[in-house]
């Protein structure tokens, strides 16, 4: 076994109901002043927590899919404002997000474009971060990553500013998820086992993850996109992602993740669909004995299996799965930006813009 330095910082705290220990948490962390971020769909939920946690001094909820620069400039501000001491991010990852570069930018006087394009350094001195996720899909509770946007710029930013110091994964904040979210969220969390699985930077401890995390997914995305009151599933799935989170958290994504972008991008596929898109083509380009020994260890005959299982949930939730369904496609250029993203590197088979074409065009 090759040697590796494994961390994992952030204090978990699981099971359904757990939003309620929210003042303890920050309580433990001598949190005595915050903001709390969310999106629409917890505005009205985050205004009664505010008159119910004196802790909570300003909300912002207007975070939207695919969140803007902007979102966390203004948290930023608000945090400023208020002389907070952590950012909460109640949502999906795009909440969570928010909540995560604000937290990183607001000790700052800079101007947010500057520390989004790298050209100035983040402050050392970033503040707490609060994740409570309320879709199953990112694992962003767990990790250093922040994926913003700016105007039709999406970047994936890593710093340890961002890594949360608690996470709170209640499975009842999920039961609301509509079934079209369940699944590509799902499908973005069994990605994010998958990938951390086969990034050429894999590690023994998040291995067991990834292999909990695929199995639990394939054994309860159906039910919970069929019925999202279903609690085991939903827990199952809420564990699943916080998995999925970990397993990816230090070995990081591969070409699924790094061919996401430039569809999200290009084509406006939400997060989840855009992984989707590729994943079973990715499976069988990256079959190799690794991927069949974690295929094996959750349960699977193979990674044709595998592949087979993701191509059926996307076909059960309608997903889109044709390059002739995004539009006007050009695959050289598409091949390109997939091929030139820097998650590609992490890929266990090499990918060329050539290979990659050649997966898009079996798309067509
Ligand atoms: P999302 O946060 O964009 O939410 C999708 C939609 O679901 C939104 O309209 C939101 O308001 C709604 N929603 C969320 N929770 C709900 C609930 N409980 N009930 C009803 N509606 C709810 O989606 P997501 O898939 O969770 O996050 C995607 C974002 O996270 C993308 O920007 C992606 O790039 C990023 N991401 C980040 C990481 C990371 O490690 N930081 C990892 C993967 C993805």
């Amino acid at each position: 076994m090759d040697n590796f330095v494994y961390a994992q910082p952030v204090r978990i705290r699981f099971g359904e109901g757990c939003l309620l220990a929210l003042p303890e948490v920050l309580k433990e962390f001598g949190i005595e002043r915050c903001v709390l971020v969310c999106g629409r769909h917890f505005a009205a939920r985050a205004e009664v927590l505010q008159q119910e946690i004196p802790a909570i001094r300003a909300v912002f909820s207007e975070v939207e899919p695919n969140p803007q620069l902007s979102g966390a400039a203004e948290t930023a501000r608000l945090a400023r404002e208020c002389k907070a001491q952590a950012v909460v991010g109640i949502g999906g990852g795009s909440a969570l997000d928010t909540a995560k570069f604000a937290a990183a930018i607001a000790p700052g006087s800079a101007d947010p474009e500057a520390y989004y394009h790298g050209e100035v350094p983040f402050p050392s001195d970033p503040l707490a971060v609060i994740c409570v996720p309320t879709t199953s899909g990112t694992g962003s509770e767990v990790t250093q990553v922040s994926v913003i946007s700016h105007g039709a710029e999406k970047r994936t930013i890593n710093h340890p500013a961002f890594m949360p110091k608690a996470a709170l994964v209640d499975p009842a904040l999920t039961y609301s998820v509509s079934p079209y979210t369940t699944m590509i969220t799902g499908l973005d969390a069994l990605c994010h086992a998958v990938e951390g699985y086969w990034s050429r930077y894999h590690q023994p401890i998040p291995e067991l993850y990834a292999a909990e995390a695929v199995r639990l997914i394939l054994d309860n995305l159906e039910t919970a996109y069929r019925d999202g009151s279903n609690k085991e599933a939903r827990a199952a799935l809420s564990y699943a992602s916080l998995l999925g989170g970990l397993s990816f958290a230090q070995t990081k994504t591969a070409a699924c993740h790094a061919c996401s972008y430039p569809l999200s991008e290009l084509y406006h596929l939400p997060h989840g669909e855009a992984c989707a898109f590729t994943f079973d083509s990715l499976v069988r380009l990256n079959a190799d004995e690794r991927l069949e020994a974690l295929c094996r260890r959750a349960g699977l005959s193979g990674s044709e299996e595998l592949a087979e299982r993701i191509a059926a949930f996307k076909k059960t939730a309608g997903l889109k799965t044709r390059l002739s369904e995004l539009g006007e496609v050009d695959t050289a250029a598409l091949a390109a930006a997939c091929a030139a993203h820097p998650l590609m590197n992490n890929n266990p088979v090499p990918l060329d813009a050539a290979a990659l074409k050649a997966m898009f065009e079996a798309l067509r």
